[in-house]
């Protein structure tokens, strides 16, 4: 079935519509300008995963695009697991999204009302299990991450993924899983929808996410490494030094930790570090409900 045929429910504007009538109209400012947010979130054993930190990045990426969503924090955490529920669900994903309406149309909108819906589906992996051990293989994308002068780099806004999906389509059709993209300087930045993380001599190096999203499983991903022990050092990173480091992964609400194999003429050896961050993230998220 289509994605937009489903059952269930969805979360629209403060009460749940029928998935199949979750519907906006086609002058949708948010369409034809990109002025849309949004989250990715992962539901485990009935536990959204750092949801008010997903719910604050939401509020957070609409104040960048310059509108507020007309809800409280507390009132989309609760719509949010009463999503979850309503379709029931123990384990899933959920996508909240705010967007302006098809009030007025104009690259002006300040008449436009601020729509809010939330949907939730199971998703049980990202990339596919045997991708997951193997490694994932990378492409270099053509697109770069866009200065943060050039647009708001650091919102999880709709309009910064147009060269995401551009940059993955190539990829795939180079038999790719995905795309690692460079910042506006040429410095490794992140995938098309996860940020990455390198090892060299026992030593975590990942991208300063000042330039693009700071993940909050990337967030995450170092304090699990820091508590263990492990040194983490953010910093710009070339891709010339790619062939200094022995292991990498990617990180984020869908990717979970997945190794990476290759990135463009790069090779790594899913190693103990990966191994041991995958298994540590699963148990954080797995024991969610208990630390909640
Ligand atoms: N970068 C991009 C471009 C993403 O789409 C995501 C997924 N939201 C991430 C990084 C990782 O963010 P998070 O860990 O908060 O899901």
């Amino acid at each position: 079935v289509p994605f937009d045929q489903k059952d269930g429910w969805i979360w629209m504007n403060g009460s749940f519509v029928p998935w199949k009538d979750a519907k906006i109209h086609v002058l949708t400012h948010g369409l034809h300008y990109a002025s849309a947010v949004f989250e990715g979130e992962r539901a485990y054993n009935g536990t959204i995963f750092k949801l008010r930190e997903h719910t604050e990045r939401l509020f957070h990426s609409a104040e960048i695009l310059d509108f507020k969503i007309p809800y409280t924090i507390e009132e989309i955490d609760e719509a949010s697991n009463a999503t979850l529920a309503k379709n029931g669900l123990v384990d899933g994903y959920l996508r909240p999204i705010a967007w302006r309406g098809s009030e007025a149309m104009g690259v002006s909108a300040q008449k436009n009302k601020i729509n809010v819906a939330i949907a939730a589906w199971e998703w049980p992996s990202y990339f596919t299990p045997a991708e997951r051990l193997k490694g994932i293989r990378l492409d270099w994308a053509k697109y770069r991450r866009p200065d943060p002068r050039t647009a708001p780099s650091l919102a999880k806004a709709s309009g910064l993924y147009m060269i995401c999906t551009i940059s993955k389509h190539a990829a795939e059709a180079r038999g790719y899983a995905d795309a690692l993209m460079l910042d506006w300087e040429g410095n490794v930045a992140e995938s098309t929808g996860a940020n990455v993380f390198f090892v060299k001599d026992g030593v975590i190096h990942t991208p300063l996410a000042d330039r693009f999203l700071n993940g909050i499983t990337r967030q995450t991903v170092i304090g699990l490494a820091k508590s263990r022990g492990l040194e983490v050092i953010e910093r710009r990173i070339a891709p010339e030094e790619l062939s200094t480091f022995s292991e990498c992964w990617l990180c984020g609400t869908a990717a979970e930790v997945t190794p990476v194999s290759e990135i463009g003429e790069h090779k790594f050896t899913p190693g103990k570090i990966s191994a041991d961050l995958m298994q540590a993230y699963t148990d954080l998220v797995q024991g969610a409900k208990v630390l909640a």
